[in-house]
Protein backbone atom coordinates (compact mmCIF):
# COMPACT_ATOMS: atom_id res chain seq x y z
CA UNK A 1 0.00 0.00 0.00
CA UNK A 2 2.99 2.50 0.68
CA UNK A 3 4.49 1.77 -2.76
CA UNK A 4 1.09 3.19 -4.03
CA UNK A 5 0.84 5.71 -1.95
CA UNK A 6 4.39 7.41 -2.12
CA UNK A 7 6.07 5.37 -5.58
CA UNK A 8 8.17 2.39 -4.30
CA UNK A 9 11.56 4.33 -4.65
CA UNK A 10 10.51 6.23 -1.49
CA UNK A 11 10.15 3.11 0.54
CA UNK A 12 12.56 1.35 2.36
CA UNK A 13 12.36 -1.74 3.85
CA UNK A 14 15.54 -4.03 3.67
CA UNK A 15 16.92 -4.58 7.32
CA UNK A 16 20.36 -2.53 5.97
CA UNK A 17 18.32 0.39 4.94
CA UNK A 18 16.01 0.99 8.14
CA UNK A 19 19.00 0.31 10.46
CA UNK A 20 20.08 3.35 9.06
CA UNK A 21 16.95 4.86 10.91
CA UNK A 22 17.30 3.30 14.17
CA UNK A 23 19.12 6.12 16.14
CA UNK A 24 19.78 9.61 16.81
CA UNK A 25 22.13 11.83 18.83
CA UNK A 26 21.39 9.37 21.82
CA UNK A 27 22.69 6.13 20.43
CA UNK A 28 19.53 3.98 21.11
CA UNK A 29 18.71 2.04 19.29
CA UNK A 30 15.31 0.48 17.94
CA UNK A 31 14.82 -0.61 14.08
CA UNK A 32 11.52 0.84 12.21
CA UNK A 33 9.66 -1.99 10.07
CA UNK A 34 9.74 0.64 7.26
CA UNK A 35 11.18 4.11 6.25
CA UNK A 36 8.99 6.13 3.93
CA UNK A 37 10.53 9.38 2.29
CA UNK A 38 7.91 11.66 1.21
CA UNK A 39 8.05 14.54 -1.00
CA UNK A 40 4.62 16.44 -0.90
CA UNK A 41 2.18 17.59 1.88
CA UNK A 42 -0.43 14.83 -0.22
CA UNK A 43 2.17 11.88 0.53
CA UNK A 44 2.42 12.81 4.23
CA UNK A 45 -1.71 12.94 4.15
CA UNK A 46 -1.97 9.82 2.53
CA UNK A 47 0.78 8.24 5.08
CA UNK A 48 -0.83 9.56 8.24
CA UNK A 49 -4.12 8.08 6.73
CA UNK A 50 -3.35 5.29 6.08
CA UNK A 51 -1.33 4.64 9.22
CA UNK A 52 -4.37 5.62 10.98
CA UNK A 53 -7.13 3.17 9.77
CA UNK A 54 -3.92 0.76 10.28
CA UNK A 55 -2.89 1.81 13.90
CA UNK A 56 0.12 1.59 12.76
CA UNK A 57 3.33 3.94 14.95
CA UNK A 58 4.42 7.00 13.14
CA UNK A 59 7.78 8.67 13.82
CA UNK A 60 8.73 11.93 11.95
CA UNK A 61 12.66 12.10 11.30
CA UNK A 62 14.66 15.14 10.02
CA UNK A 63 18.33 14.79 10.59
CA UNK A 64 18.05 12.37 13.29
CA UNK A 65 20.54 14.94 15.57
CA UNK A 66 18.17 14.84 18.42
CA UNK A 67 19.84 14.45 21.72
CA UNK A 68 16.90 12.81 23.71
CA UNK A 69 15.51 10.15 21.59
CA UNK A 70 12.88 12.04 19.52
CA UNK A 71 13.10 10.59 16.13
CA UNK A 72 13.72 6.86 17.49
CA UNK A 73 11.06 4.88 16.58
CA UNK A 74 10.42 3.12 19.96
CA UNK A 75 7.62 0.90 18.87
CA UNK A 76 8.66 0.32 15.11
CA UNK A 77 6.12 1.16 12.65
CA UNK A 78 6.66 4.25 10.13
CA UNK A 79 9.71 6.49 10.30
CA UNK A 80 8.72 9.13 8.11
CA UNK A 81 12.23 10.79 6.60
CA UNK A 82 12.00 14.56 5.68
CA UNK A 83 15.09 15.18 4.31
CA UNK A 84 13.56 14.86 0.57
CA UNK A 85 10.88 17.82 1.52
CA UNK A 86 14.62 20.36 1.67
CA UNK A 87 12.80 22.97 -0.63
CA UNK A 88 13.15 27.01 0.00
CA UNK A 89 9.86 27.91 -1.45
CA UNK A 90 9.73 31.24 -1.01
CA UNK A 91 12.15 34.25 0.72
CA UNK A 92 10.24 37.41 0.19
CA UNK A 93 12.05 40.44 1.78
CA UNK A 94 9.87 43.04 2.20
CA UNK A 95 7.71 40.56 4.66
CA UNK A 96 10.39 39.56 6.06
CA UNK A 97 9.43 35.93 6.00
CA UNK A 98 10.88 32.40 4.22
CA UNK A 99 8.79 29.53 3.33
CA UNK A 100 10.24 26.44 3.66
CA UNK A 101 9.83 22.56 3.72
CA UNK A 102 10.92 21.07 7.01
CA UNK A 103 13.56 18.76 5.35
CA UNK A 104 15.77 21.91 4.73
CA UNK A 105 18.73 21.84 7.06
CA UNK A 106 19.06 25.29 9.32
CA UNK A 107 22.32 26.32 7.93
CA UNK A 108 20.79 26.17 4.48
CA UNK A 109 18.37 28.53 5.51
CA UNK A 110 20.83 30.70 7.02
CA UNK A 111 22.79 31.03 4.30
CA UNK A 112 20.05 31.98 1.66
CA UNK A 113 18.39 34.29 3.95
CA UNK A 114 22.27 36.36 4.24
CA UNK A 115 22.19 36.68 0.31
CA UNK A 116 18.96 38.75 0.79
CA UNK A 117 21.28 40.25 3.71
CA UNK A 118 18.47 38.81 6.33
CA UNK A 119 19.19 36.74 9.18
CA UNK A 120 17.53 33.67 11.02
CA UNK A 121 18.63 34.13 13.99
CA UNK A 122 17.98 29.95 15.79
CA UNK A 123 21.42 28.92 15.61
CA UNK A 124 21.83 24.91 17.39
CA UNK A 125 25.38 23.98 17.32
CA UNK A 126 24.31 21.44 15.05
CA UNK A 127 22.97 23.93 12.30
CA UNK A 128 25.44 22.67 9.65
CA UNK A 129 23.29 19.50 9.51
CA UNK A 130 20.09 19.51 11.64
CA UNK A 131 16.42 20.55 9.85
CA UNK A 132 14.09 23.19 10.30
CA UNK A 133 11.40 20.47 10.86
CA UNK A 134 13.53 18.90 14.03
CA UNK A 135 14.25 22.50 15.36
CA UNK A 136 10.30 23.42 15.50
CA UNK A 137 9.84 19.85 17.10
CA UNK A 138 11.96 20.33 19.63
CA UNK A 139 12.05 24.64 19.73
CA UNK A 140 15.96 24.47 19.46
CA UNK A 141 17.64 27.11 20.77
CA UNK A 142 21.33 28.10 20.34
CA UNK A 143 24.21 30.48 20.92
CA UNK A 144 22.53 33.20 19.89
CA UNK A 145 19.36 32.77 22.22
CA UNK A 146 20.44 35.22 24.54
CA UNK A 147 20.17 38.40 22.01
CA UNK A 148 17.74 36.37 19.46
CA UNK A 149 15.72 34.34 21.47
CA UNK A 150 15.00 30.31 20.35
CA UNK A 151 13.02 28.70 16.95
CA UNK A 152 9.14 29.25 18.41
CA UNK A 153 10.14 33.03 18.67
CA UNK A 154 11.01 32.85 15.19
CA UNK A 155 7.72 30.51 13.74
CA UNK A 156 4.79 32.59 12.05
CA UNK A 157 2.63 30.06 10.75
CA UNK A 158 2.88 25.86 9.87
CA UNK A 159 1.35 23.73 7.75
CA UNK A 160 0.49 20.33 9.80
CA UNK A 161 -0.56 17.02 9.10
CA UNK A 162 -3.11 15.47 11.39
CA UNK A 163 -2.78 11.92 12.46
CA UNK A 164 -5.78 11.39 10.57
CA UNK A 165 -4.39 12.46 7.67
CA UNK A 166 -6.07 16.30 7.49
CA UNK A 167 -3.89 19.18 7.13
CA UNK A 168 -4.89 22.38 9.07
CA UNK A 169 -2.79 25.74 8.59
CA UNK A 170 -1.87 27.71 11.56
CA UNK A 171 -1.08 31.24 12.12
CA UNK A 172 -0.87 33.92 9.14
CA UNK A 173 2.49 34.90 7.13
CA UNK A 174 2.22 37.98 9.32
CA UNK A 175 4.26 39.63 11.97
CA UNK A 176 0.50 40.18 14.03
CA UNK A 177 -2.22 37.82 14.25
CA UNK A 178 -4.44 37.01 17.17
CA UNK A 179 -7.15 35.67 15.66
CA UNK A 180 -8.28 32.53 17.80
CA UNK A 181 -6.14 29.92 20.41
CA UNK A 182 -2.24 30.44 19.18
CA UNK A 183 -1.92 26.65 17.61
CA UNK A 184 1.41 28.06 16.15
CA UNK A 185 2.81 27.73 19.57
CA UNK A 186 1.27 24.97 20.87
CA UNK A 187 3.20 22.44 18.11
CA UNK A 188 6.38 24.45 18.21
CA UNK A 189 8.05 22.45 20.47
CA UNK A 190 5.51 19.25 20.20
CA UNK A 191 8.29 16.93 19.51
CA UNK A 192 6.16 15.16 16.61
CA UNK A 193 3.59 14.35 19.11
CA UNK A 194 0.70 16.36 17.66
CA UNK A 195 1.26 16.28 14.46
CA UNK A 196 3.34 16.90 11.34
CA UNK A 197 5.12 19.76 9.66
CA UNK A 198 4.94 19.87 5.92
CA UNK A 199 5.65 23.53 5.77
CA UNK A 200 7.05 26.14 7.70
CA UNK A 201 7.29 30.03 7.17
CA UNK A 202 9.50 31.67 9.55
CA UNK A 203 10.01 35.27 10.65
CA UNK A 204 13.74 36.83 9.02
CA UNK A 205 15.51 39.99 10.25
CA UNK A 206 18.10 42.13 9.15
CA UNK A 207 21.45 40.42 8.70
CA UNK A 208 23.81 42.06 11.79
CA UNK A 209 26.21 44.70 9.67
CA UNK A 210 28.97 43.28 12.18
CA UNK A 211 30.31 40.72 14.73
CA UNK A 212 32.97 41.23 17.14
CA UNK A 213 34.41 38.06 19.54
CA UNK A 214 36.06 38.30 22.79
CA UNK A 215 37.75 35.66 25.19
CA UNK A 216 37.86 36.59 28.86
CA UNK A 217 39.75 34.27 30.89
CA UNK A 218 39.42 34.37 35.06
CA UNK A 219 41.02 32.67 37.65
CA UNK A 220 37.20 31.75 39.51
CA UNK A 221 34.27 31.21 38.07
CA UNK A 222 32.75 33.48 40.58
CA UNK A 223 34.35 36.30 38.31
CA UNK A 224 33.06 34.76 35.54
CA UNK A 225 29.71 34.85 36.41
CA UNK A 226 29.32 37.80 38.12
CA UNK A 227 30.84 39.72 34.59
CA UNK A 228 28.41 38.09 33.09
CA UNK A 229 25.50 39.29 35.14
CA UNK A 230 26.74 42.67 35.23
CA UNK A 231 26.65 42.37 31.40
CA UNK A 232 23.35 42.16 31.45
CA UNK A 233 22.21 44.50 34.32
CA UNK A 234 24.21 47.29 32.12
CA UNK A 235 21.63 46.51 29.32
CA UNK A 236 24.42 44.78 27.10
CA UNK A 237 22.72 42.40 25.22
CA UNK A 238 26.02 40.25 23.59
CA UNK A 239 24.80 38.12 20.18
CA UNK A 240 26.47 34.91 22.79
CA UNK A 241 28.03 34.70 26.05
CA UNK A 242 29.52 31.65 26.88
CA UNK A 243 30.46 30.17 29.77
CA UNK A 244 33.67 27.20 30.08
CA UNK A 245 34.62 25.46 33.22
CA UNK A 246 37.49 24.23 34.65
CA UNK A 247 36.70 20.64 34.36
CA UNK A 248 35.86 21.52 30.73
CA UNK A 249 38.80 23.91 30.14
CA UNK A 250 41.22 20.57 31.15
CA UNK A 251 39.62 18.61 28.14
CA UNK A 252 41.05 20.89 25.56
CA UNK A 253 44.17 22.29 26.56
CA UNK A 254 46.55 20.33 24.37
CA UNK A 255 43.42 19.29 22.28
CA UNK A 256 43.40 20.24 18.84
CA UNK A 257 43.19 24.07 18.84
CA UNK A 258 45.31 26.78 18.32
CA UNK A 259 44.68 29.37 21.27
CA UNK A 260 46.61 28.79 24.03
CA UNK A 261 44.75 29.06 27.47
CA UNK A 262 47.48 30.52 29.99
CA UNK A 263 47.85 28.98 33.37
CA UNK A 264 45.57 29.41 36.40
CA UNK A 265 42.67 29.69 34.57
CA UNK A 266 39.50 28.24 35.90
CA UNK A 267 37.01 29.78 33.83
CA UNK A 268 36.24 31.56 30.50
CA UNK A 269 33.85 33.48 29.11
CA UNK A 270 33.51 33.49 25.04
CA UNK A 271 31.31 36.95 24.18
CA UNK A 272 29.61 37.62 20.77
CA UNK A 273 28.52 41.33 20.00
CA UNK A 274 27.36 42.56 16.81
CA UNK A 275 25.27 45.57 15.02
CA UNK A 276 26.09 48.18 13.53
CA UNK A 277 29.85 48.94 13.63
CA UNK A 278 29.18 52.13 15.57
CA UNK A 279 27.17 50.44 18.25
CA UNK A 280 29.50 47.58 18.04
CA UNK A 281 32.10 49.38 18.97
CA UNK A 282 30.80 51.25 22.14
CA UNK A 283 29.36 47.80 23.33
CA UNK A 284 32.91 46.10 23.21
CA UNK A 285 34.95 48.38 25.08
CA UNK A 286 31.55 48.63 27.26
CA UNK A 287 32.04 45.05 27.74
CA UNK A 288 35.44 44.89 28.22
CA UNK A 289 35.20 47.50 30.95
CA UNK A 290 33.22 45.62 32.92
CA UNK A 291 35.49 42.49 32.57
CA UNK A 292 38.12 44.21 33.38
CA UNK A 293 36.95 45.89 37.00
CA UNK A 294 36.48 41.22 37.47
CA UNK A 295 40.00 40.62 37.88
CA UNK A 296 40.62 39.10 34.71
CA UNK A 297 43.75 37.15 33.74
CA UNK A 298 43.67 38.34 29.73
CA UNK A 299 41.03 39.45 27.48
CA UNK A 300 41.91 38.16 23.83
CA UNK A 301 40.25 40.02 20.62
CA UNK A 302 39.38 38.58 17.82
CA UNK A 303 41.02 40.97 14.25
CA UNK A 304 39.10 39.34 11.73
CA UNK A 305 36.91 36.26 11.31
CA UNK A 306 39.55 33.68 10.54
CA UNK A 307 40.79 34.61 14.48
CA UNK A 308 36.83 34.94 15.33
CA UNK A 309 36.75 30.98 14.01
CA UNK A 310 40.04 30.41 15.95
CA UNK A 311 38.69 31.78 19.37
CA UNK A 312 35.46 29.78 18.82
CA UNK A 313 37.37 26.61 18.30
CA UNK A 314 38.05 26.53 21.80
CA UNK A 315 33.86 26.48 22.57
CA UNK A 316 33.16 23.95 19.72
CA UNK A 317 36.10 21.31 20.55
CA UNK A 318 34.82 21.05 24.05
CA UNK A 319 32.04 18.11 23.44
CA UNK A 320 34.81 15.79 21.50
CA UNK A 321 37.67 16.78 23.72
CA UNK A 322 35.34 15.84 26.47
CA UNK A 323 35.64 12.20 25.76
CA UNK A 324 39.54 12.33 26.85
CA UNK A 325 38.29 11.87 30.30
CA UNK A 326 36.01 9.10 30.19
CA UNK A 327 34.19 7.46 27.29
CA UNK A 328 30.59 7.67 28.20
CA UNK A 329 28.90 10.99 28.92
CA UNK A 330 25.55 12.33 29.28
CA UNK A 331 24.92 15.76 28.19
CA UNK A 332 21.95 17.57 30.14
CA UNK A 333 20.72 21.00 29.42
CA UNK A 334 19.14 22.59 32.69
CA UNK A 335 18.21 26.16 32.17
CA UNK A 336 17.96 28.47 35.67
CA UNK A 337 16.69 32.05 36.31
CA UNK A 338 20.25 33.91 35.39
CA UNK A 339 20.22 34.95 39.08
CA UNK A 340 20.77 31.64 39.94
CA UNK A 341 23.79 30.26 37.87
CA UNK A 342 26.30 30.52 40.19
CA UNK A 343 23.81 29.11 43.26
CA UNK A 344 23.47 25.91 40.20
CA UNK A 345 27.08 25.56 39.72
CA UNK A 346 27.52 25.34 43.55
CA UNK A 347 25.08 23.03 44.09
CA UNK A 348 26.28 20.76 41.21
CA UNK A 349 29.97 20.55 43.06
CA UNK A 350 28.24 19.72 46.04
CA UNK A 351 26.18 16.74 44.47
CA UNK A 352 29.30 15.96 42.76
CA UNK A 353 30.83 14.97 45.69
CA UNK A 354 28.86 12.58 46.50
CA UNK A 355 30.22 10.64 43.27
CA UNK A 356 33.98 11.25 43.09
CA UNK A 357 34.56 8.51 40.73
CA UNK A 358 31.80 10.59 38.00
CA UNK A 359 33.51 13.63 36.49
CA UNK A 360 31.60 16.74 35.78
CA UNK A 361 32.20 19.60 32.54
CA UNK A 362 29.75 22.74 33.17
CA UNK A 363 29.74 25.24 30.29
CA UNK A 364 27.05 26.23 27.71
CA UNK A 365 24.46 29.77 27.09
CA UNK A 366 25.66 31.03 30.76
CA UNK A 367 23.39 34.19 28.96
CA UNK A 368 20.77 32.50 28.90
CA UNK A 369 21.02 30.20 31.81
CA UNK A 370 21.26 27.43 30.30
CA UNK A 371 24.30 25.32 31.12
CA UNK A 372 25.51 21.83 29.84
CA UNK A 373 26.24 19.49 32.52
CA UNK A 374 28.05 16.58 31.11
CA UNK A 375 28.31 13.39 33.49
CA UNK A 376 31.21 11.72 32.00
CA UNK A 377 31.69 8.05 33.64
CA UNK A 378 33.67 4.84 32.56
CA UNK A 379 32.59 1.31 31.23
CA UNK A 380 30.39 -0.94 33.79
CA UNK A 381 26.91 -0.47 35.26
CA UNK A 382 27.40 0.50 38.60
CA UNK A 383 29.09 3.71 36.72
CA UNK A 384 26.43 3.98 34.47
CA UNK A 385 23.34 4.04 37.97
CA UNK A 386 25.55 6.23 39.82
CA UNK A 387 25.73 8.87 36.99
CA UNK A 388 22.12 8.28 36.43
CA UNK A 389 21.41 9.22 40.14
CA UNK A 390 23.84 12.30 40.17
CA UNK A 391 21.31 13.23 37.12
CA UNK A 392 18.48 13.32 39.04
CA UNK A 393 19.92 14.92 42.01
CA UNK A 394 20.98 17.82 39.39
CA UNK A 395 17.50 17.80 37.96
CA UNK A 396 15.92 17.94 41.43
CA UNK A 397 18.01 20.87 42.27
CA UNK A 398 17.29 22.49 39.20
CA UNK A 399 13.47 22.72 39.70
CA UNK A 400 13.91 23.93 43.21
CA UNK A 401 15.85 26.69 42.10
CA UNK A 402 13.31 27.78 39.56
CA UNK A 403 14.74 26.43 36.77
CA UNK A 404 13.66 23.74 33.55
CA UNK A 405 14.70 20.29 33.56
CA UNK A 406 15.36 21.38 29.52
CA UNK A 407 16.25 24.47 27.86
CA UNK A 408 16.81 23.15 24.50
CA UNK A 409 16.94 19.24 23.55
CA UNK A 410 13.37 18.50 24.40
CA UNK A 411 12.05 15.42 26.60
CA UNK A 412 12.36 12.25 23.95
CA UNK A 413 11.82 9.06 25.86
CA UNK A 414 15.64 9.77 27.48
CA UNK A 415 13.90 12.57 29.92
CA UNK A 416 10.53 11.32 29.99
CA UNK A 417 10.54 10.10 33.80
CA UNK A 418 11.38 13.02 34.77
CA UNK A 419 9.14 15.44 33.81
CA UNK A 420 6.67 14.77 36.71
CA UNK A 421 9.94 16.48 38.56
CA UNK A 422 8.79 19.75 36.91
CA UNK A 423 5.23 19.62 35.98
CA UNK A 424 2.92 18.77 38.17
CA UNK A 425 0.33 16.54 37.71
CA UNK A 426 -2.92 18.61 36.88
CA UNK A 427 -0.88 20.23 34.27
CA UNK A 428 0.07 17.13 32.65
CA UNK A 429 -3.50 16.06 32.51
CA UNK A 430 -4.13 18.64 30.08
CA UNK A 431 -0.85 17.95 28.36
CA UNK A 432 -2.61 14.63 27.91
CA UNK A 433 -5.63 15.75 26.80
CA UNK A 434 -4.53 17.58 24.00
CA UNK A 435 -2.60 14.76 22.79
CA UNK A 436 -5.81 12.69 23.27
CA UNK A 437 -7.83 15.43 20.93
CA UNK A 438 -5.52 15.74 18.48
CA UNK A 439 -3.95 11.96 18.66
CA UNK A 440 -6.63 10.12 20.31
CA UNK A 441 -5.13 6.83 18.81
CA UNK A 442 -1.65 7.79 20.34
CA UNK A 443 -0.22 7.08 16.89
CA UNK A 444 2.21 9.84 16.56
CA UNK A 445 5.85 9.39 17.99
CA UNK A 446 4.36 7.50 20.78
CA UNK A 447 7.01 6.79 23.87
CA UNK A 448 7.78 10.43 23.98
CA UNK A 449 7.61 12.96 25.90
CA UNK A 450 5.05 11.12 28.68
CA UNK A 451 5.76 8.28 30.25
C1 LIG B 1 26.61 18.11 17.89
C2 LIG B 1 25.20 18.50 18.25
C3 LIG B 1 24.97 19.79 18.69
C4 LIG B 1 23.69 20.20 19.05
N1 LIG B 1 23.49 21.47 19.46
C5 LIG B 1 22.25 21.89 19.79
C6 LIG B 1 22.03 23.24 20.21
O1 LIG B 1 22.93 24.06 20.28
N2 LIG B 1 20.77 23.59 20.53
C7 LIG B 1 19.73 22.71 20.44
O2 LIG B 1 18.59 23.10 20.72
N3 LIG B 1 19.91 21.44 20.05
C8 LIG B 1 21.14 21.00 19.71
N4 LIG B 1 21.33 19.71 19.30
C9 LIG B 1 20.18 18.78 19.24
C10 LIG B 1 19.51 18.66 17.84
O3 LIG B 1 20.39 19.01 16.80
C11 LIG B 1 18.24 19.51 17.77
O4 LIG B 1 17.28 19.01 18.67
C12 LIG B 1 17.62 19.60 16.38
O5 LIG B 1 16.53 20.48 16.38
C13 LIG B 1 17.14 18.25 15.84
O6 LIG B 1 16.91 18.41 14.45
P1 LIG B 1 16.87 17.13 13.50
O7 LIG B 1 16.53 17.60 12.14
O8 LIG B 1 18.09 16.34 13.63
O9 LIG B 1 15.62 16.37 14.13
P2 LIG B 1 15.48 14.85 14.58
O10 LIG B 1 16.49 14.50 15.58
O11 LIG B 1 15.38 13.99 13.38
O12 LIG B 1 14.06 14.92 15.27
C14 LIG B 1 13.88 15.70 16.41
C15 LIG B 1 12.38 15.70 16.76
O13 LIG B 1 11.68 16.38 15.74
C16 LIG B 1 10.58 15.59 15.26
N5 LIG B 1 10.40 15.98 13.86
C17 LIG B 1 11.32 16.00 12.88
N6 LIG B 1 10.77 16.46 11.74
C18 LIG B 1 9.46 16.72 12.00
C19 LIG B 1 8.36 17.21 11.25
N7 LIG B 1 8.48 17.52 9.94
N8 LIG B 1 7.17 17.36 11.85
C20 LIG B 1 7.01 17.07 13.17
N9 LIG B 1 8.03 16.59 13.94
C21 LIG B 1 9.23 16.43 13.36
C22 LIG B 1 11.05 14.17 15.51
O14 LIG B 1 9.98 13.27 15.59
C23 LIG B 1 11.76 14.32 16.84
O15 LIG B 1 10.85 14.28 17.89
C24 LIG B 1 22.61 19.26 18.96
C25 LIG B 1 22.85 17.97 18.50
C26 LIG B 1 24.13 17.59 18.16
C27 LIG B 1 24.34 16.19 17.67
Amino acid sequence: MLNRLVGKENVLSRLEDRICYAYDGTKQKCIPDVVVRPHSTRHVSDILRYANEQEIPVYPRGAGSGLTGGAVPVQGGIVLDFTQMNQILEIVPEDLTATVEPGVVTQTLQNEAAKYKLFYPPDPASAAFCTIGGNVAECSGGITGLKYGVTRDYILSLEVVLADGSVIHTGRKTLKSVTGYDLTRLFVGSEGTLGIFTQITVKLIPLPEKIETLLVFFTTPHDAVKTASQIISNNLLPRALEFIDKSSIDCIKGYDQEIQIPENVNAILLIDIDGKEASVKTEVSLIEKIALENQPLSVVYAKNPKERDTLWEVRRVISPALYNIAPFKINEDICVPRSRILETLNRIAEIHKRYPSLKVANFGHIGDGNIHVNIMYNRGDQQRVMAEKMIEEILRTTVELGGTISGEHGIGNVKSAYVPLEIPPHELRIMKDIKNLLDPKGLLNPGKIFV
